[in-house]
C-alpha cells in the first residue's frame, strides 16, 4: 500500500514518502505486521483516504490470522503496538517466530490474481496471505504460488517495493506431488478462512478440543492419557514426511507432543491447522465440534497398564468359550472389552479376532495344497512374532498361532488336509518345559550382554520360572550356567 502510494505520488525519494506517511524518515518496511498504523491512517486521511486503523489492520495485515492463537491479552498488546510506534515485539507476541517456522525470503504471487488485479484495478499488489511461508498455493485459484525476484529483506530497510510486472517476471514455481498439493490447497484455504473470520478464536480452548477429538478416534487410553506412541506414526503417515517438511513441521515429536500438553506456549498457526486437518478434516467441521469434558491426560508417555492385559485376556477367553462366534457376535456379547481394545490396541484386536466364517459351499472349492502353503507362510511369520515378544514372553502354541493369523478353526478342523502346516506345528509348538527353557536362554543372553552376574535365582526371577517345578528345566539352567562359567574361564561361584 505504501509502495503504491509512493508510486502514485511520484515522490522520487522513499524518505519523502516516509515523512509524508509516518512523520518520520526512519520507519522500516514491514510486510506482515507493521507498526505506526495510527499515524499512517491519519496521514492518509489528510490526502483524502478514509479508513480507520482497525480496518487497515484487519484488511491489510496478518494480525487477524495470528490473533486467533494467542491469549486475548497478548493479541491486545500486539494490536496496540501496531497502532503505536513500537514495532519491536509484535512478531514475538503473535507467535510468528514460534517453532522454527521460517519466514519467506522473496515475495510470492499468484499469476491469476495478478491478471485479475491488473484487469480490475490497473495495478499490482502483494497479497498478504501469499506471503506466509506455509502457504504454497493460492487459496482462491488453487494453483501453486510463484516466487518473485523481490527479496523481503531489502538492502535498504526503508524501501517499499512496488510489485512491478518486471519484478515479477522471474516467477519460480515449486512442484508438489498430487497428494501434497491437495493438502497444501486445504492449508491455504484454512488460512484464508482464519484471516477473514470475524469471530476471535483466541478465547477457544484448542487443547480441550484436540483431546476430545483424539478420544473420539481412539487415541486416548483408559487412564486418560494420550497414546502418543500410536499417534505420532499415524500423524506422520497421514501427512507424509515431505509435506511436513514443506510446512516446517516435521519435528512432530517435539511440537505435537507439546501442543496436547497443558501449555501456555504460543504455537505457529500452521501447527493448529495441521491438528485441525488431522482431527476434523476442515475448519468448519472443527468449529462446529462440541468437546466433551473430563479428558485431561496426566501423562503423554505410552505405558502399558495392569488392566491392559485384563481386556486382552477377556477377549481371548471369550473366543475360547465360543469358538463358533464371529467378531461381531463377540463385540455384542462384550462391548466394553471390544471398545477398550478397539481404542487402545486396535492392531492387536485385529490380529486376535476370528475371521469371517467360510461358507460350506465355498469350502468345497478350496485348493487345499495352495491353502496349506499360504498358511505355512503365515505360521512362520506368527512364530517369529511370538518369539520376538519378551514382555510378556509368549509360548508358541497352536491356538496362539491360529488366533494370530485368524485361522484357528481351519487348522484345528482340517489338520489332515494341511500336511505341511501340521508338520511345522508339531515341530515348533512348545511344551511348557521347552517354553521355559527358551525364556531362560533369552534372559541369560540379555544378562550376559548387560554384564550382570549370573545368579541362578536372578535368572529364575527374570524369566518368571519357578525353581523345582521341572527337573528338566532346572538341569537345563545348571548346564547352561556351568557352560558359560567354563567358557568365561572364571572360577567365581556364580550359583
Ligand atoms: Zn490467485
Amino acid at each position: 500500500m505504501v509502495a503504491r502510494y509512493h508510486r502514485h505520488t511520484g515522490n522520487t525519494s522513499t524518505k519523502d514518502t516516509l515523512e509524508e506517511l509516518f512523520n518520520s524518515r526512519k520507519v522500516c518496511a514491514v510486510y506482515d505486521l507493521p507498526a505506526h498504523v495510527d499515524t499512517l491512517v491519519q496521514n492518509l486521511r489528510n490526502t483524502g483516504f478514509s479508513f480507520t486503523s482497525k480496518e487497515l489492520i484487519y484488511n491489510n495485515t496478518l494480525f487477524p490470522l495470528f490473533r486467533h492463537f494467542v491469549s486475548t491479552i497478548k493479541a491486545k498488546k500486539a494490536y496496540d503496538d501496531m497502532r503505536g510506534a513500537k514495532g519491536g515485539s509484535i512478531h514475538t507476541r503473535l507467535g510468528i517466530m514460534a517453532g522454527n517456522v521460517n519466514v519467506i525470503q522473496y515475495f510470492k504471487f499468484c499469476s491469476v490474481c495478478n491478471d485479475e488485479s491488473i484487469r480490475n484495478c490497473g495495478e499490482l499488489y502483494f497479497n498478504r496471505l501469499h506471503q506466509l511461508s506455509t502457504v504454497h498455493f493460492c487459496p482462491m485459484h488453487e494453483i501453486p504460488l510463484r516466487i518473485s525476484a523481490v527479496p523481503v529483506k531489502q538492502y535498504n530497510r526503508h524501501q517499499f517495493i512496488y510489485p512491478d510486472i518486471s519484478l515479477l517476471r522471474v516467477g519460480v514455481v515449486n512442484s508438489y506431488s498430487l497428494n501434497d498439493s491437495k493438502v497444501l490447497i486445504q492449508v491455504a484455504k484454512i488460512y484464508k478462512e482464519l484471516i477473514e473470520c470475524r469471530v476471535d478464536l483466541s478465547g477457544m480452548d484448542f487443547r480441550a478440543m484436540y483431546l476430545s477429538l483424539l478420544d473420539d478416534i481412539g487415541f486416548i487410553k483408559g487412564n486418560n492419557s494420550v497414546a502418543i506412541s500410536k499417534l505420532l506414526p499415524e500423524f506422520r503417515r497421514y501427512f507424509g514426511e515431505s509435506l511436513l517438511t514443506t510446512l516446517y513441521s516435521a519435528d512432530i515429536d517435539s511440537w505435537l507432543t507439546a501442543i496436547i500438553r497443558k501449555h501456555r506456549k504460543t504455537f505457529h498457526p500452521i501447527r493448529h491447522i495441521l491438528m485441525i486437518l488431522f482431527l476434523s478434516g476442515s475448519l468448519s467441521e472443527f468449529m462446529c465440534y462440541q468437546p466433551r469434558r473430563g479428558i485431561v491426560p496426566q501423562q503423554t508417555r505410552y505405558s502399558l497398564l495392569a488392566h491392559d492385559t485384563v481386556y486382552h485376556d477377556d477377549w481371548l477367553a471369550l473366543q475360547k468359550e465360543m469358538p463358533e462366534k464371529s467378531k461381531n457376535d463377540l463385540r455384542k456379547l462384550s462391548p466394553k472389552v471390544y471398545v477398550w481394545l478397539y481404542r487402545n490396541d486396535r492392531d492387536w484386536l485385529m490380529e486376535h479376532s476370528p475371521l469371517k466364517l467360510i461358507p460350506v459351499s465355498e469350502e468345497d472349492r478350496v485348493d487345499w495344497a495352495e491353502r496349506d502353503k499360504s498358511i505355512v507362510r503365515e505360521v512362520v511369520i506368527a512364530i517369529k512374532k511370538i518369539k520376538s515378544s519378551e514382555k510378556p514372553f509368549l509360548r508358541i502354541t497352536t491356538s496362539r498361532i491360529g488366533k494370530m493369523i485368524g485361522k484357528l478353526s481351519v487348522i484345528e478342523k482340517h489338520r489332515d488336509k494341511l500336511p505341511e502346516t501340521a508338520e511345522l506345528l508339531s515341530r515348533l509348538v512348545e511344551s511348557i518345559e521347552e517354553f521355559q527353557k527358551r525364556k531362560i536362554m533369552s534372559v541369560v543372553k540379555k544378562m550376559v550382554v548387560e554384564g550382570l552376574p549370573l545368579y541362578e535365582s536372578h535368572v529364575y526371577r527374570r524369566a518368571t520360572v519357578a525353581k523345582g517345578r521341572s527337573i528338566e528345566v532346572d538341569n537345563f539352567l545348571i548346564r547352561l550356567l556351568s557352560d558359560l562359567d567354563f567358557s568365561n574361564g572364571s572360577g567365581e561361584q556364580m550359583i
